[in-house]
Parts: structure tokens; C-alpha cells; sequence
């Protein structure tokens, strides 16, 4: 570990819409933040092709474009965007206090104001099979990869809001879908259920778990469990989307910011301040209902915003 340091006024971690939302403001109040991408610069939009509900987009515009534009936002302002990982932090309980945080392992900057917006990833199965197939027709957004099977027919895990959002919706792509359910009931709120269980093309298995995902270099079938019986049987089928939920990105944060048991950050209500005095929270790494762009980047801006008052409220 290397003893370099560097003192800012305010470190922003991650790049999604909450990250560059914070920059653009922090940047605009004369915080002189600096901002680590983190693993996946752009956050989980870069996985995304159309955004069509981002306002002030008539036309829509495509995950990836939307992200270099919100980075050349913050850059215009004077942010700093740097590659690199939060690997570790040692946050002041102090008022006023530096708060450590260690890049990649080796550098550790010191901040007054820390804004985290490390976002959720999608969780999966954790099958071999799965794994060696992601993006060879294994997938965790199928708004972002069901326009590839459109007229095909694939299989999506999962029984609540989001399986059953992203069922219906592929449903309207695919010639049909099996929506795989490992109880004997759903999770998802009784509307959407009742959307599912109306869509003629969307068929149910209930008590099903996936045993295998076949196949060589593209998804060919999968095979099932029947989790009360033990039978088990192949479905084709040249698409799985797997719609379990998500998994906040705070494991460096355990045992320094309140957490639910979900690993959600908690704020205190109507703001972005944690437990710790001068850390924010933004984003999905804090929310697990919205989990919108535009939901994100206005926690961003409340993060940048509440960060300014902080530092203004030390002198
Ligand atoms: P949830 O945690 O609500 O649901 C996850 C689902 O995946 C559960 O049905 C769970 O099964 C199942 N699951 C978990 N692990 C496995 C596994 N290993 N194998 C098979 N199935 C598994 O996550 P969501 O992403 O659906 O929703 C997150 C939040 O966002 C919720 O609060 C939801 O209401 C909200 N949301 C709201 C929407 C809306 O209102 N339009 C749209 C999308 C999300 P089990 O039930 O057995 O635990």
C-alpha cells in the first residue's frame, strides 16, 4: 500500500446518473470534486441500448451516449473523472473530519465530503453454466437484450415486480415465455401478477428452479428442477433472463454506514446524509423501489447539494 495522499473537498464514487448528477452541482458550487468511476464506468445505463423515459429526450437516446454526455456535463464544470475503485475506506465520525478512502489498493485520498453513488448490480443464479453463457443469450436486463429474441422463445427467472415487468415485456417481443418461479406463489404485487397470468403467451412453472443452462457458446435450452418432485426436463429455448434482484454495491461500507439487511445505504429521511457526518448517499445504492435514471440523478443533485451546505456549515 502506498502512503500517497491528496486532500479534497469532496470525492464522488461511482458513474451513474447519481454520480455525474453530484459532480455537475458539486462542480457548479466550486466543491472541486473528483470522481472514480469504479468497475463500470457509466454505470448500469452502458448496459442499456434505448432510454426512453430520461426527460427532455424526445427522441430517446442510447444508454451509452447518455452516459459520455453526463461525464462531459461534469468535465465541463471542472470535474475530475478518474478510472479506479474505492477499494477500502476509514470514514471520521468526527464533524469536520477527513474521511480516508484508498483507490485500487494503493492511493488514499482524504476528503471532507465523500457523496457515495456506487449503485446495484444485478444478482444471478450462480450456476457454471450461467456464468460461462452471460452474453451468449444469458442475460439480466430484458429491456436492454429482448429485442434479440424477438419471434424466439426464452425462459426468465424470477417472481417479482421486475420478472414480471420484464415477462411481460419480452412477451410482447418473444413467441413465448416461461417464467420460472421457485415457490408456489408469486412475489409480485397482485397487479402485476394478474398482468402476467393475462398474457396468453407467458407460461407458468411454479415450484421450478434452473438446474442447467445449455449449450456451448449460445444458450440451446435449459434444464429444470421441479423443487418438490426432484423431475426434472429440458425446455428450448435461446434466451434466459435471470430477474432475481439486485445486490447494492456497498460491501466496503459494512460496519461504518447503517445498512438494511438488504445491504441498501439508509439516509436520513428526505436526504442524502448517512449516519456519518460529510457521507452522502445517491442513487440506487440507497434505493431499492425507484431505481430510475432520473430517480437517481435527482438524489445526485440532493447529495451535491446537501454536501455544500455541510461544508459550509464548518467555517
Ligand atoms: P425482489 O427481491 O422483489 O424479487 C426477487 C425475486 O427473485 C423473488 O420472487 C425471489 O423469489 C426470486 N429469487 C431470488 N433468488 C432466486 C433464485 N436463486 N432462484 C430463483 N428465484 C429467485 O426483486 P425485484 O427486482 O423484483 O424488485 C425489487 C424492488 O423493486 C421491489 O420492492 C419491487 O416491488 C420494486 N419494483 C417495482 C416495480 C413497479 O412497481 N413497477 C417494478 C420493478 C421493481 P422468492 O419470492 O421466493 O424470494
Amino acid at each position: 500500500m502506498s502512503d500517497i495522499t491528496e486532500k479534497l473537498e469532496c470525492l464522488i464514487i461511482g458513474s451513474g446518473p447519481a454520480g455525474y448528477t453530484a459532480a455537475i452541482y458539486a462542480a457548479r458550487a466550486d466543491m472541486k470534486p473528483v470522481l472514480y468511476t469504479g468497475m463500470e464506468p457509466g454505470g448500469q445505463l452502458t448496459t442499456t441500448t434505448e432510454v426512453d423515459n430520461f426527460p427532455g429526450y424526445p427522441e430517446g437516446i442510447d444508454g451509452p451516449t447518455m452516459m459520455i454526455q453526463l461525464q462531459q456535463q461534469a468535465e465541463r464544470f471542472g470535474t475530475q473523472v478518474r478510472i479506479g475503485m474505492a477499494t477500502a475506506v476509514e470514514f471520521s465520525k468526527e464533524t469536520g473530519g477527513y474521511h480516508k478512502v484508498t483507490i485500487d489498493d494503493s492511493k488514499i485520498i482524504e476528503a471532507k465530503t465523500v457523496i457515495i453513488s456506487t449503485g446495484a448490480s444485478a444478482k444471478y443464479l450462480g450456476l457454471p453454466s450461467e456464468e460461462k453463457l452471460k452474453g451468449g443469450g444469458v442475460s439480466a436486463c430484458a429491456v436492454c437484450d429482448g429485442f434479440f429474441y424477438r419471434g424466439q422463445e426464452v425462459a426468465i427467472v424470477g417472481a417479482g415486480d421486475t420478472a414480471a415487468e420484464e415477462a411481460t415485456y419480452l412477451a410482447k417481443i418473444c413467441s413465448k415465455v416461461t417464467m420460472l418461479v421457485r415457490r408456489d406463489e408469486m412475489r409480485a404485487s397482485k397487479a402485476m401478477q394478474h398482468r402476467v397470468n393475462n398474457t396468453p403467451n407467458i407460461e407458468m412453472l411454479y415450484n421450478t428452479e434452473v438446474d442447467e443452462v445449455l449449450g456451448e457458446n449460445v444458450v440451446e435450452g435449459i434444464r429444470v428442477v421441479n423443487n418438490q418432485t426432484g423431475e426434472k426436463k429440458e425446455i428450448a429455448v435461446t434466451g434466459l433472463f435471470v430477474a432475481i434482484g439486485h445486490k447494492p454495491n456497498t460491501d466496503i461500507f459494512k460496519g461504518q454506514l447503517d445498512m438494511y439487511e438488504t445491504g441498501y445505504l439508509i439516509t436520513k429521511p428526505g436526504s442524502t446524509h448517512t449516519n456519518i457526518p460529510g457521507v452522502f448517499a445517491a442513487g440506487d445504492v440507497q434505493d431499492s423501489q425507484y431505481r430510475q435514471a432520473v430517480t437517481a440523478a435527482g438524489t445526485g443533485c440532493m447529495a451535491a447539494l446537501d454536501a455544500e451546505r455541510y461544508l459550509s456549515s464548518l467555517n
